[in-house]
């Protein structure tokens, strides 16, 4: 059997296989890689409902990627190793409704699920062909400890992160700066969040000091990220299923770069029974806007309590545009094309005009989202962090006996204690990983708000890879 087959949502790049797609993220011609098809599962989903996480994942994994089963099932060993909970992603009954607990991993956010698996990942495939990597990344606060936390002492790889001096909330700087293996830089650049990813851009464009430095990325956009997050839309789904008895789940899902909730859309695809997705956003509402207009446009970004979703280009949408134009490239580009030169464009339409029936959207704004933050702890003295709160405030509406909603838990609520305490009035989260680097000694170098500063940086802290 040939292994899954990677192409790109504009058409312009040769397939490739799961290995080189990780290696590669976004695809020469500008695009997204996408699996050139999806499998089938449904005459699977009784079996998978009797396996544990680890084991699903295998059984998703080795559907779209090129490695012997034996190295696959010691790379998901490694992986959820680092998990402070024996079932990894719980669902939790809480009210009415589920609480999909994704921050069980080493930073407390969702996107431990996928990039403790993608540190992995790389370290695979650099060992078999003898290669070495220097990851630079941009952050403005979750996802840098994230993906520290995901190549942490690994031989083969550097991280580079770069954040804005003095404007990441001070316990999410001390999650990455009190990392101190030796393969592990922070960056604290003088200036915004903005300058950082301009010198991030600036320098994956330097194709001479790109090559020489093996410069990747680690962003949402990677095919690994996506593939990670559509295994626990399986074990959750499964378990409601089974035992509520039900045929059909609704997810909730809070939603800034359409990464997550992508994923739910291939499970769905799949043959997940999903009635909704339902997509929820704070105030920076362009995809919320987009499944109720069916208009896509650029809005101005805006500082909320959930920083994690203060997103108005959602990097991960032109996978959904590549289905919903039935898989033409031309049309792909034609609407980046669009987008790119007037901030705007239409989605393909359903036969009956509407955008799409399987997702429903809303906007939790930070109104709504501390009440139901307040709510939840009076009612069921169960805290939600204010991402979390966002997809259960836009989801519960939708909840129904027939069709349970799982709300996805997308960080742990001592990662956001202000909001916490803005909601309810007491300082009450912790996490005891947190308290653990409230006083633990950091380690960061200040850099200029300058390209050839980062560039020199680079240059002084590790050798060439070739
Ligand atoms: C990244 C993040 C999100 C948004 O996920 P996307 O894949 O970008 O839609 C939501 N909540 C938290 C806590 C996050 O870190």
């Amino acid at each position: 059997m040939q292994s899954m087959q990677y192409m790109s949502t504009r058409g312009q790049t040769p397939a490739m296989g799961f290995q080189d797609a990780v290696i590669t993220g976004l695809a020469p011609d500008g695009g997204l890689l996408i699996p050139e098809s999806i499998p089938d599962v449904r005459n699977q989903l009784d079996h998978w409902a009797t396996l544990s996480y680890q084991e699903i994942t295998f059984e998703i994994l080795r559907l779209f990627v090129d490695l012997p089963d034996d190295d696959l099932q010691t790379l998901i060993r490694d992986s959820y190793a680092s998990f402070a909970h024996p079932e990894i992603a719980p669902a939790v009954p809480v009210g009415d409704i589920e609480i999909l607990e994704l921050f069980h991993g080493p930073t407390l956010a969702f996107k431990d699920i996928a990039l403790q698996f993608l540190g992995n990942f790389f370290e695979y495939i650099l060992e078999h062909r003898d290669q070495r990597l220097n990851i630079l990344a941009a952050t403005s606060g979750d996802t840098g400890s994230a993906a520290i936390y995901g190549v942490r002492g690994k031989e083969r790889i550097n991280i580079f992160v770069m954040h804005p001096k003095g404007r990441v909330a001070p316990l999410q700087e001390r999650q990455m700066t009190t990392v101190l293996d030796d393969n592990v830089f922070n960056l604290a650049v003088e200036g915004t969040f903005d300058d950082c990813q301009g010198i991030m851009k600036g320098l994956f464009r330097d194709l001479p000091f790109k090559e020489k430095y093996g410069l990747g990325a680690v962003n949402s956009v990677n095919w690994a990220r996506v593939l990670a997050q559509i295994v626990y839309y399986f074990s959750s789904g499964l378990y409601v299923l089974n035992t509520r008895q039900v045929s059909e789940v609704q997810f909730a899902v809070p939603t800034g770069n359409f990464g997550d909730i992508l994923a739910g859309y291939y499970a769905a695809k799949m043959g997940l029974p999903v009635r909704r997705l339902i997509l929820a956003t704070n105030e920076n509402d362009i995809l919320s806007r987009c499944f109720s207009k069916g208009e896509y446009s650029l809005g101005d970004v805006v500082p909320t309590i959930s920083p994690s979703m203060d997103i108005q280009v959602a990097s991960n949408f032109e996978r959904y545009l590549y289905y919903k134009a039935n898989g033409d490239t031309a049309r792909v580009r034609q609407m980046i094309h669009d987008f790119e030169s007037s901030g705007r464009l239409e989605i393909p339409r359903e036969a009956d005009g509407g955008v799409d029936p399987l997702f429903a959207a809303g906007v939790g704004d930070t109104e709504s989202t501390l009440a139901t933050i307040r709510r939840y702890y009076e009612q069921h003295n169960y805290l939600l962090d204010p991402h979390t709160a966002v997809g259960v405030a836009v989801g519960e509406p939708y909840h129904c006996a027939e069709a349970p909603l799982i709300a996805l838990a997308t960080a742990h609520p001592a990662k956001f204690n202000q909001a916490i305490l803005d909601a309810v009035g007491k300082d009450i989260a912790r996490h005891p990983y947190l308290e653990a680097v409230r006083d633990a000694p950091t380690r960061q170098d200040e850099v200029a708000n300058d390209i050839d500063a980062v560039r020199q940086y680079v240059i002084d802290h590790v050798p060439p890879v070739g």
